[in-house]
């Protein structure tokens, strides 16, 4: 990371604190380690996004509803979907200071130092080295390699390396009062298998036909070796993601529509393109026949924001061989070919997962503008979010220029009536230029003043947060306004 992206990433971070987006977990406490708390504006920025990705796939498409499993499921579908057994993460300790890491990252680390250094030949020979051990699991090549590339441990500065090992990433807690007579049960660490033990009762109770897909929105727990990045690593997160149900043998198809979809729906909020890329797995999971992230230009460079996933019928073969239940769907379609019925077959599965945590770090760092106001004059600045309307988390602050003069009154008055249909604020402190940079500096669109003219033609003055301009208009016309301007038809299609 240069010292200018590191920079802004720190500011990012602060802005997101001071500002009431986001704070460390039990702070007080002196925190949580990779645990965090959503503040007054956070939480509403991240239900605008939740909001933006439940109207795209479920409102918009006839074929896709929603649900909202429990986050403790039964301990057997852990074991069906190979997260028992196979969600784990190669870890390696340093003797010396005792502090774990995840060997891949270590190694990865080294990669990216080669390639600021570009020294591209040295950075991919060693990917491929690490991806053909990760690949055959093969746990003491991972030790080689980091032993070979002379790693030493950050905190003790010394290669005093034990063996590496696999490390399950699932919390598991108890049911019951009583320890001894209950059951293990665990954390989900991934929200889809909700989705796939409901697939059954979803396909029924709703007569869904094939394709269709469920969608769903929820925390997931990951005990991640290691916390970084701010909330790009969490070990308490939230996912959104759907299912789609499709015949076998069309699942390329659908694999290929969902990768371009989910880009879209991305691009739809006005980050340039270039900020994005897709990245394709060389190591598969042990369900998928094919897999795709789509990245995020990040200060600290590229990293994943959502995954497009082939599951193939990995996923509801497995629950239907543990739970005797069959998960058969008939397809009375005639297939041309033999000019029968599809008839029954397990469904493939495409899996669209983006976490909705990185979603928000990517949306606010876009947003983040420290813009130099200076005039021959004077020097002047902001800290602006250039948040999509839709997505802010204030859509219009209403201030009356005084506080007396009866105009505190009308302004309340304005906001009564907008409140209902849009997120206000009302401000009455400090001169009005200390009030726009706040409201400037949590992505607010709108600034509604007003003033002793308001009184006698009901106009008020309208400023635009991005330039900063105002206009007089109409106090009737606010809500026209502000509408058009937040209405999610400026980023559904
Ligand atoms: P990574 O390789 O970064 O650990 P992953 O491949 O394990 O991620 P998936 O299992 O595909 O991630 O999960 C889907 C999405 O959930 C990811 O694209 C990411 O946005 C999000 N996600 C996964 N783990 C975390 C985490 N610990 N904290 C925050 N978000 C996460």
């Amino acid at each position: 990371m240069s010292k200018a992206t590191d920079e802004l990433f720190k500011n990012v971070i602060s802005h997101a604190k001071e500002y009431g987006f986001v704070f460390q977990s039990s702070e007080i406490y002196d925190g949580l380690s990779a645990v965090y708390d959503y503040g007054q504006n956070g939480s509403e920025l991240k239900n605008n996004i939740k909001t933006y990705w439940w109207k795209a796939m479920v409102q918009m498409h006839e074929n896709i509803v929603g649900i909202d499993a429990a986050i403790f499921m039964h301990p057997t579908t852990w074991k069906a979907s190979g997260h028992v057994d196979g969600f784990s993460d190669p870890m390696i300790d340093n003797k010396d200071s005792k502090k774990r890491y995840r060997a891949d990252q270590l190694l990865e680390d080294r990669i990216a130092k080669y390639e600021a250094e570009g020294k591209t030949e040295k950075a991919a020979a060693l990917q491929t080295a690490m991806d053909d051990a990760l690949k055959a699991e093969d746990l003491p090549r991972l030790k080689e390699l980091i032993i070979e590339q002379e790693i030493a441990c950050p905190v003790s500065g010394t290669r005093n390396w034990t063996d590496v090992r696999q490390f399950n990433l699932m919390f598991s807690t108890q049911v019951g009062a009583i320890a001894d007579e209950s059951e293990t049960i665990y954390l989900r660490p991934e929200t889809a298998q909700g989705i796939f033990v409901n697939y059954l009762n979803v396909q029924k109770s709703g007569r869904m036909k094939i394709p269709f897909g469920i969608a769903q929105i929820g925390k997931a727990f990951r005990n991640e070796v290691i916390a970084r990045q701010f909330i790009i690593r969490m070990r308490e997160f939230e996912q959104m993601e759907m299912q789609f149900f499709v015949r076998p043998g069309t699942q390329k198809e659908w694999f290929n529509t969902w990768k371009e979809n989910r880009l879209k729906w991305h691009l739809a909020l006005g980050t340039p393109a270039e900020k994005y890329r897709y990245h394709e797995h060389t190591k598969l999971a042990h369900y998928a026949d094919a897999a795709f992230d789509i990245e995020y230009n990040f200060p600290f460079g590229f990293k994943e924001v959502e995954g497009i996933h082939s599951r193939t019928d990995f996923d509801l073969s497995q629950h239907q061989q543990y739970s005797g239940k069959k998960m058969q769907y008939f397809d009375p379609e005639v297939d041309p070919e033999t000019g029968k019925p599809f008839g029954n077959y397990i469904p493939y599965v495409i899996e669209t997962s983006i976490g909705l945590d990185r979603m928000f770090l990517l949306t606010l760092i876009n947003a983040y503008e420290e813009e130099d106001l200076s005039t021959d004059e004077k020097q002047d600045s902001r800290t602006v979010l250039r948040l999509p309307s839709v997505l802010a988390p204030v859509k219009a602050a209403i201030f009356p220029l005084t506080k007396k003069d009866g105009l505190p009154e009308k302004a309340r008055e304005i906001m009564d009536k907008l409140k209902l249909d849009f997120n206000v604020q009302y401000e009455e402190k400090d001169a009005i230029g200390k009030r726009y940079r706040r409201q400037d500096a949590i992505g607010t669109p709108f600034c509604i003043t007003v003033d002793h003219q308001t009184l006698e033609d009901n106009t008020v003055t309208i400023r635009y947060r991005d330039t900063m301009q105002q206009e007089r208009v109409a106090a009737d016309q606010l809500e026209k306004i502000i509408g058009d301007m937040v209405s999610w038809k400026s980023v559904l299609k």
